[in-house]
């Protein structure tokens, strides 16, 4: 859709596969950008008489995720948000006198097992549709009710941990249910799950154990065998009886699977940094402004390298959907202003 607009009114500056690396400045203002042509190596220079920059977040670099968050350091924590979104801008940003704030209000997933394809070891694959799995910890007890599993609750949980991880345990009447929020386990072209795909990922990933019994299952995740299994079948037992909510976390019990089909299976459940809610500072015309508050002149910024919009439009938690929305109308705002600061229209009405 930008793409057609853009032709539509005669744009014929559109450039793919190039990295902006610098913004350039001329007497105190922002007239564009030095980038580099990623398939050439080139080094592109586009002037213009303002500039919006909209690189999203940072959560696809996970040394900046703890460079924010150094509480989380001694952790294994996995790159979660859209795969270029390694925080160049902030960097850019910062290099002209930009100020970036609330960043480390970051949303975790926990659903989420290291990628086993990515040769970095860094990034995560978010895992859904197994509501009656339950979460153990590394010393092979629940500690939470798995239902409650966003960022602002099942994360928490787990990040509380130690070590900060879990293991999602399941049986195989629930394996099915498996799916795999990541392009590479949908059907081609389209965002529907290919279960082949996601039962190879099943039988290959090393962040997910099998085991023909509960004690074989509890060796291979390197738990305490009998705090295991007495963790599942306690568990088991609040559904056997009939109980309609699990006594030690509340969690609701109704129509709920036991755990008891064998082979069963742990999937590596490891905090994934997913959305980030603070970014580059800007003023309500969506302008980057200085650590004094004061508007860079020709540089107008928009999306999640704003924290959505202004810096942190979102505080620390977010709902889910909460994102896009303030994205694309920071976007408008910026490109409003942007337009009129180039001379062109009245700005955002
Ligand atoms: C898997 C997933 C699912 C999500 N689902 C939802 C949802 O359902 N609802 C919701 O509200 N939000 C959702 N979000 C969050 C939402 O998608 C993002 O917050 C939103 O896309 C941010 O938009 P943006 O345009 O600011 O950045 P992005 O959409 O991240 O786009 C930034 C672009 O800039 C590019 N870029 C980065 N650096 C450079 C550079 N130096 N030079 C050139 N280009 C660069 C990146 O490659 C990327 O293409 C989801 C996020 C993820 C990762």
């Amino acid at each position: 859709a930008l793409y057609r607009t853009a032709q539509d009114r005669g744009i014929d500056t559109w450039l793919t596969n190039t990295a902006a690396k610098e913004l350039i400045v001329e007497d105190g203002r922002i007239i564009g950008v030095i980038a580099e042509d990623t398939t050439s190596g080139d080094t592109v220079e586009v002037l213009a008489k303002a500039v919006v920059m909209g690189s999203g977040g940072f959560n696809s670099n996970i040394d900046m995720v703890k460079e924010v968050r150094p509480d989380l350091r001694r952790h294994r924590i996995l790159e979660g948000s859209g795969r270029g979104d390694t925080g160049d801008g902030h960097g850019m940003v910062e290099a002209v006198g930009g100020t970036t704030t609330h960043m480390d209000d970051i949303w975790f997933y926990v659903f989420a097992i290291p990628d086993h394809k990515d040769e970095r070891g860094r990034r995560g694959l978010v895992i859904r549709g197994v509501p009656d799995n339950i979460w153990v910890n590394a010393q092979g007890v629940r500690f939470h009710n798995e239902d409650l599993s966003g960022g602002g609750t099942g994360s928490v949980a787990v990040l509380a941990q130690e070590p900060a991880y879990c293991w999602s345990v399941m049986d195989s009447t629930m394996t099915d249910d498996v799916t795999v929020s990541d392009p590479q386990y949908y059907i081609p072209g389209a965002s529907v799950k290919d279960p082949e795909k996601v039962k190879v990922l099943i039988e290959e990933s090393p962040h997910i154990k099998s085991g023909d019994t509960l004690e074989a299952l509890a060796s291979e995740i390197g738990v305490p065998e009998d705090t295991f299994v007495e963790t599942v079948n306690h568990y088991n037992s609040g559904i056997d009886q009939g109980l309609t909510e699990d006594p030690d976390f509340g969690r609701p019990l109704s129509n709920r699977k036991m755990i008891q089909s064998p082979p069963y299976y742990a999937l590596n459940f490891t905090p994934t940094a997913r959305k980030n809610f603070g970014g580059v500072k800007t003023d309500l015309k969506c302008r980057a402004v200085d650590k004094h508050y004061e508007p860079i002149p020709g540089l107008f910024v928009a999306g999640e390298l704003a924290g959505m919009a202004g810096g942190h439009i979102n505080g620390k938690h977010g709902l889910e959907g909460t994102m896009l929305g303030p994205a694309l109308f920071s976007g408008r705002v910026a490109g409003a202003w942007a337009a009129k600061d180039a001379g062109f229209g009245e700005g955002f009405k």
